[in-house]
């Protein structure tokens, strides 16, 4: 259940209701809006709530929400929630591509992408500094190094960056250096990491696990939300099935049931997805078509040379290329990109 304040409620009449529910047993979890703020109520039996609190004070309406995911549900929050990360609008009517190399390999490689990711019309520029591998004794990243290379890149071109944190020891650094901290798909469920973010009110683009259900993943979120950040960004990146030719199996089912469930953006990330460059720029179409809000795509200025994820990379050509059919697609439906 969710107290709406109505726009001019007080300090004070906030803090009465809250603490009314908590004298019927009941927590609560305030979330200070712009406009408004909304008090989560939670506990077992609310009905004390509903019989008493319709006409207190600075209380605008009382909401049951079934969902177990609270603030990331539209029950909660009808409209669209969007996003803004330097200038770039998330959520709203443009498809926004995030793309760059798996990982920030060289000064070169990463000021070279992002020229080219601007050049072609993306929004943001992605790139990963801390790279944990499923091997250990592969290349895990250039670090504190690759950040400093992606804020050089930020500086000259523009273009927000959004880069992956695996600990939550460093979130200060990465909210000096990231615009959006991404929590990788094996990561979903970390959730003192999640709480951080949550905590820090930095914008997050959350991966689904490979084996995440949909409810998993919003739950994820609102491990985010309930610390009041809402800058949440979901994102659907494959889930693991029988199928081996692609490396996981991407489910645009997702797109359309997160969009439906949620009022938090989607973006699709085509590359881990399925693992196979050629493959990537009909997926991407698909994805915008299904009502992704966006894209996290793989480039590399010289895939077969790529320190990580080199066969599910565009090169610069490729990815051009499919920046101009995305752009179509996008306005066959009504969006721009
Ligand atoms: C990535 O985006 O670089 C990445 C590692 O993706 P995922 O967490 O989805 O595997
Ligand atoms: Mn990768």
């Amino acid at each position: 259940m969710i107290v709406v304040m109505s726009q001019d409620a007080t300090r004070e009449q906030i803090e009465a209701v809250m603490r009314k529910i908590e004298e019927f047993g009941l927590k609560t979890h305030p979330i200070y809006g712009v406009l408004k703020t909304v008090i989560g109520v939670i506990g077992d039996d609310k009905t004390k709530v509903v019989e008493t609190m319709a006409g207190y004070p600075g209380v605008e309406q009382i909401i049951p929400i079934l969902k177990p995911y609270k603030f990331a549900s539209r029950e909660t929050h009808p409209q669209d929630t969007v996003i803004e990360v330097a200038g770039v609008r998330i959520g709203g009517d443009k498809v926004v591509v995030m793309a760059g190399p798996c990982a920030v390999e060289s000064r070169e490689q990463i000021l070279n992408t992002a020229r080219l990711v601007k050049l072609a019309g993306g929004s943001v520029l992605r790139g990963g500094a801390f790279k944990p591998r499923t091997s250990p004794y592969s290349f895990q990243g250039l670090g504190e190094e690759g950040l400093r290379y992606l804020a050089e890149a930020r500086a000259e071109t523009g273009l927000p960056v959004v880069t992956e944190l695996t600990d939550p020891r460093m979130i200060d650094v990465f909210c000096e250096y990231a615009d959006i901290i991404q929590v990788g798909a094996r990561n979903m469920q970390n959730f003192v990491l999640l709480t951080e973010i949550g905590r820090s009110g930095h914008p997050v683009l959350l991966k689904r696990g490979p084996s995440s259900k949909i409810e998993d993943l919003l739950l994820a979120a609102e491990y985010i939300i309930k610390e009041g950040n809402r800058k949440i960004i979901l994102c659907e990146r494959g889930i693991s099935t029988f199928e081996t030719y692609t490396r996981n199996t991407l489910d645009l089912s997702a797109v359309a049931a997160l969009k439906k469930l949620s009022h938090l953006p989607v973006v699709v990330d085509p590359s881990h997805s399925v693992g196979v460059a050629s493959l990537i720029p009909a997926m991407s179409l698909a994805a915008v078509a299904a009502g992704a809000d966006g894209l996290l795509v793989e480039i590399h200025p010289n895939p077969n040379a790529a320190l990580c994820d080199g066969p599910q990379s565009l090169d610069f050509e490729t990815f051009s290329a499919t920046m101009s059919k995305i752009r179509k697609v996008a306005r066959a439906i009504g969006r721009e990109a």
